[in-house]
C-alpha cells in the first residue's frame, strides 16, 4: 500500500510524477507566490524522501540536480516517494539574489528553532511572510518525511561536499534520553552521508553555529526538531553549474535511496569530482587570514591536502613585489574547500575556506539559556 500524500495541489499517484503548487504567500500587488512541488511515487511502498533546493537565488546547481534526477525511468524503479521543491525562494531565483526582495533576511535562517512563540514586541519586526510560510511548510515536511537533503552551492570553485550538522539536544530533566535519541539520529545521518559519498565537512562548533542562526537552516531544523536524518549539500559554483558535480550529486542521491531501501541495485560510483578525506574528522574554517592589505596569489587548489606551515599563497604589494616573507602559510592541517574570491585582500581577510581538524562533539546540548526568553 503506497502512502496517500498531498502537498499543495499535487497528490501522489503511484508509478507517476505529479506536479503542483504550494501557496506560500501573497504579494501586495495581488500576485500569489507559490513553491513548485514535484511528487514522484513508486508503485511499491517505501520511505518518503524530501529534496529541497533554490533557497538562495544564485545557487542554481541544486534545482538542476532535481531536474536531472526525477525521471519516469527512476519512478519505474522507485519504492516510496520523493517530494521535491526546486524553488524554496522563487524571488531570489528571479533576481539572482541570496535574499528575497520582500524579506531582507537570509531565508535559510528562517526555519523554526523550537522556541516558544514570542510575544509581539513593538520594537522587533514580526516574522516575515516567508518565515510564516516556512513554518507551515515545516509542519508538512515533519508530517511525512523520513529523510531530507537540501541542495546549495558554496562559492565559485569550491569542491562538492556535504555539511554535517551537529545534533543538539535539550539538557533538561530528560537530558540522558534526549542525548541517546540525538546519538541515534547522528548515527543514521552518518550512514546517509556515507551513502551520498561526497566529501563530508562538519559545521561550526555549537556557539558559532547558533550565533550564525545555522540551527534554523532547512536541514538543521528538520534534524533537531523532528529527528529527520538529513544534511545540506554544497555543489561548488552556483551561478555556472558544474555538470560533473550535478551528475555526481544525482548519483549520490540515488545511492542514498539505495541505502534507504527506495532503489535496488549496487551503489553507483561517484565520478568526475574530488572526494577528499583528511584521515580525521574536519569542520569548516576561514583561514589563514592576511595581516596587512595585500595582493594574494594562491598556491593551492580546492581539494588539496595541506599541513600547518605549508605555503598556501604568495603575498605581494600592488606593484607585484613580495611582502615580508612573500608567502602566507597554512595554520592548520586539513584540506582546501575553496579559494576566497579575487586577489586583493584587506587586513583580516581569509584567503581560503579550509576543512580543519574537528575537536568538538557531534552531539551536544543546546546552550543553557537557549530556550529561556
Ligand atoms: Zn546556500
Amino acid at each position: 500500500m503506497t502512502k496517500a500524500l498531498t502537498i499543495g495541489t499535487a497528490t501522489a499517484q503511484p508509478g507517476t510524477i505529479q506536479y503542483g503548487r504550494w501557496e506560500a504567500l501573497s504579494h501586495p500587488t495581488g500576485h500569489a507566490e507559490f513553491l513548485p512541488v514535484i511528487i514522484a511515487q513508486g508503485a511499491a511502498d517505501g520511505p518518503c524522501l524530501w529534496l529541497t533546493a533554490g533557497i538562495h537565488g544564485p545557487e542554481q546547481a541544486g534545482p538542476a540536480v532535481l531536474y536531472r534526477l526525477i525521471t519516469q525511468e527512476l519512478v519505474d524503479r522507485l519504492k516510496g516517494t520523493i517530494i521535491a521543491i526546486p524553488a524554496l525562494n522563487p524571488a531570489g531565483l528571479r533576481t539572482n539574489q541570496r535574499q528575497p526582495y520582500h524579506a531582507d533576511k537570509d531565508p535559510n535562517r528562517l526555519w523554526p528553532d523550537g522556541k516558544p512563540d514570542k510575544k509581539p514586541d513593538p520594537d522587533k519586526d514580526p516574522p516575515t511572510s516567508l518565515e510564516r510560510a516556512y513554518k507551515r511548510l515545516f509542519d508538512e515536511i515533519v508530517a511525512c518525511a523520513d529523510y531530507l537533503i537540501d541542495y546549495h552551492n558554496a562559492w565559485t570553485g569550491s569542491i562538492s561536499f556535504s555539511f554535517r550538522d551537529r545534533v543538539l539536544y535539550r539538557a533538561d530533566q530528560d537530558a540522558e534520553a534526549h542525548k541517546a535519541a540525538a546519538e541515534a539520529i547522528a548515527a543514521k545521518q552518518a550512514e546517509m552521508l556515507a551513502a551520498y559519498g561526497h566529501t563530508v565537512i562538519r559545521e561550526f562548533p555549537t556557539e558559532k553555529y547558533i550565533d550564525e542562526d545555522l540551527h534554523r537552516s532547512t536541514s538543521a531544523a528538520t534534524l533537531f526538531l523532528a529527528g529527520i536524518p538529513g544534511f545540506t549539500v554544497e555543489l561548488g559554483t552556483g551561478h555556472m553549474p558544474d555538470w560533473a558535480i550535478v551528475n555526481a550529486a544525482a548519483a549520490g542521491t540515488r545511492n542514498v535511496m539505495r541505502w534507504a531501501g527506495m532503489l535496488d541495485g549496487d551503489t553507483e560510483p561517484i565520478e568526475g569530482i574530488k572526494v577528499v578525506d583528511a584521515g580525521f574528522p574536519v569542520r569548516r574554517c576561514s583561514t589563514p587570514r592576511v595581516e596587512e592589505a595585500c595582493v594574494v596569489l594562491h598556491l593551492v587548489e580546492p581539494g588539496d591536502l595541506v599541513q600547518a606551515g605549508d605555503p598556501v599563497a604568495e603575498v605581494r604589494d600592488v606593484w607585484g613585489r613580495p611582502l615580508g616573507e612573500g608567502v602566507l602559510r597554512a595554520e592548520y592541517d586539513g584540506f582546501v574547500m575553496g579559494r576566497s574570491h579575487g586577489i586583493y585582500y584587506y587586513p583580516g581577510d581569509a584567503v581560503l575556506g579550509m576543512a580543519i581538524r574537528d575537536e568538538a562533539p557531534l552531539v551536544a546540548p543546546y546552550p543553557e539559556d537557549f530556550f529561556k526568553e
